[in-house]
C-alpha cells in the first residue's frame, strides 16, 4: 500500500519510541538535516538525557545520579524542536494504519523508529533473596543502587562481562568489597582471547576484586542484613548487595505482536528497515543486518544513516571497525572483536614495559589479514595505529 493510500499527510510526524541514546540521537541527526518535519518522541521513562556508559564509572568520577543527567525532557524537546511525551507507553503498533497506540490513544506516523532498548537478562536463581538482586540498566536503576550502597559495604556481582567488570573496578576504587562471579574461565570472555583474559583477571584481582571464575550462583537467601549466595562449586559467599550483570535481551515484544520479523532483536536490513513498511529500528532493541550491537558507536553510526533515510536519502549503515573501550582504570582495555569467529590470535606481552600491558592481534587463518585486536594496560595507546592497520587490512 502506498503512502497516498494511507492518507499520510505532511502533518503526520516521524514518531520515535524511546528517549535513550538511540532515540535522541536519531532525532538530533534528523534535525540537522530537516528543520520542518514534525518529530514526536514517546518514552515510558522521564525522558532525561544521560550518559548510560557513565553509570559504571560514576563512583570513581564522584558523580551523583542527578549529575549524570545533562538535560530534562522539556530541554530536549526545545533543543530538538520536537514533542517529547514522557511516562507514556507505546502499547501497540498498527502497521496497516501507520499508527501506534500510546496509553489507549492512536498516534499516526509517517515513519516510526523503534529505539526501545533491552531488558536485563535474569538468571533462574532459587531462594528468598533472588528477587532482591539488582540490575543496572538505566538511571532509575542506578539511583536505587546508589541509595542501597550508601549503607552497605560488600557487593557480589554476577557476570564478568564489560558491565560487571566496570562496576567491580568502580566499586573497589570507592572502597567497597567486591566479589565477581562468572561461569567462564576468564572475565570478558566474549571480548578477549583467553591469555588476555587471564592477564585482565590478574590485574582486577591485584586491585582487590575477589574473582571467582568457573562458577555461578544456584541460590540466594536472605542472611542477617544481607545475603548468602550458594555457588555451583559448593562454596558459599556472603554479600550486602547482589548485582546481576549477565547481559541484555532486546525488547522485541511490541514489534513481535505487530507481526514484525524478530531475529535475536527486531530484524532490520542494512538500512535499519524492519519488515513493516516505514518502520525502522536501531539501538539495543535491534538486530541490524543480522547483528545486535549494544554499544554506543554502532548506535551513532546507525542513527546518522537512518536520519538521512528519514530525510529522503536512502542510506545504508556501513559500520567501520568499532573499538569497545572497557572503563576499568586498574587495567584499561580496548577491543575490536573479529566479525567472524575462528581467527588466529597472537598475544604479545612484551611490546610495552609495564605491568598488565598486552597486545593481541587476530588474523584470518587463510589470508593472514588482521581481523581484530585487543589491548590491555598501557598498550591501549596503540589503538589508533591498529585501527588504521585494521582498516587497510579490510580494504586490501
Ligand atoms: C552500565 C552500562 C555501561 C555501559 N558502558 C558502555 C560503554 O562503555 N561503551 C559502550 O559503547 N556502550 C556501553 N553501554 C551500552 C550503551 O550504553 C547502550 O548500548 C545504549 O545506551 C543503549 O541505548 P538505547 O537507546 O538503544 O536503549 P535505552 O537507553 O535502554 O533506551 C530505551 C528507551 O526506550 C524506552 N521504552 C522502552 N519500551 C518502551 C515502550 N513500550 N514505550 C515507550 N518507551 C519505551 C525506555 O523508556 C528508554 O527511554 C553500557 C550500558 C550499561 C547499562
Amino acid at each position: 500500500m502506498t503512502r497516498a493510500e494511507h492518507n499520510v499527510t505532511e502533518r503526520d510526524p516521524v514518531v520515535i519510541g524511546g528517549t535513550g541514546l538511540a532515540g535522541y540521537t536519531v532525532a538530533r541527526e534528523l534535525r540537522k538535516l530537516d528543520g520542518e518535519t514534525p518529530i514526536v518522541i514517546v518514552s515510558r521513562d522521564d525522558g532525561r538525557f544521560y550518559s548510560k556508559p557513565a553509570l559504571s564509572n560514576a563512583l570513581a568520577m564522584k558523580k551523583s545520579p542527578h549529575e549524570l543527567a545533562s538535560f530534562d525532557a522539556p530541554a530536549m524537546a526545545a533543543q530538538l524542536s520536537a514533542s517529547v511525551l514522557t511516562h507514556r507507553h507505546v502499547e501497540r503498533i498498527v502497521p496497516d494504519e501507520r499508527a501506534i497506540v500510546v496509553d489507549g490513544e492512536r498516534l499516526r506516523y509517517r515513519a516510526l523508529v523503534l529505539a526501545t532498548g533491552a531488558d536485563p537478562r535474569r538468571l533462574p536463581i532459587r531462594g528468598d533473596g533472588a528477587g532482591d538482586v539488582l540490575s543496572i540498566n538505566d538511571l532509575v536503576d542506578y539511583t536505587r543502587f546508589r541509595e542501597v550502597l550508601a549503607s552497605r559495604h560488600s557487593v557480589a556481582i554476577l557476570g564478568a562481562g564489560l558491565i560487571g567488570c566496570e562496576f567491580a573496578n568502580d566499586l573497589i576504587a570507592a572502597g567497597h568489597t567486591v566479589s565477581l562471579l562468572d561461569p567462564a574461565a576468564a572475565p570478558l570472555a566474549r571480548l578477549l582471547p583467553a591469555e588476555a583474559g587471564a592477564v585482565f583477571a590478574g590485574a582486577l584481582s591485584e586491585a582487590g576484586v575477589d574473582i571467582r571464575l568457573g562458577c555461578s550462583v544456584e541460590a540466594i537467601s536472605r542472611h542477617d542484613s544481607g545475603y548468602r549466595l550458594t555457588l555451583t562449586d559448593g562454596a558459599s559467599l556472603d554479600a550486602d548487595v547482589v548485582v546481576s550483570a549477565v547481559g541484555l535481551v532486546p525488547r522485541t515484544a511490541l514489534a513481535s505482536a505487530a507481526g514484525l520479523r524478530i531475529d535475536g532483536g527486531i530484524h532490520t536490513d542494512a538500512w535499519c528497515r524492519t519488515s513493516a513498511q516505514d518502520v525502522y529500528a536501531l539501538g539495543d532493541c535491534a538486530a541490524i543486518d543480522g547483528r545486535v550491537q549494544p554499544y554506543v558507536l554502532p548506535i551513532m553510526h546507525a542513527a546518522r544513516a537512518l536520519a538521512r533515510t528519514l530525510s529522503g536519502t536512502l542510506t545504508r549503515v556501513d559500520f567501520p571497525a568499532m573499538p569497545v573501550v572497557v572503563k576499568t582504570p586498574s587495567v584499561p582495555a580496548v577491543v575490536v572483536t573479529p566479525d567472524a569467529p575462528g581467527g588466529q590470535w597472537t598475544v604479545d606481552a612484551s611490546t610495552h614495559e609495564s605491568r598488565h600491558a598486552l597486545r593481541a592481534i587476530c588474523e584470518d587463518r587463510e589470508t593472514n589479514r588482521m581481523t581484530g585486536f585487543a589491548l590491555l594496560g598501557t598498550a591501549t595507546v596503540d589503538k589508533t595505529a591498529l585501527l588504521k592497520r585494521l582498516a587497510s587490512s579490510i580494504v586490501a
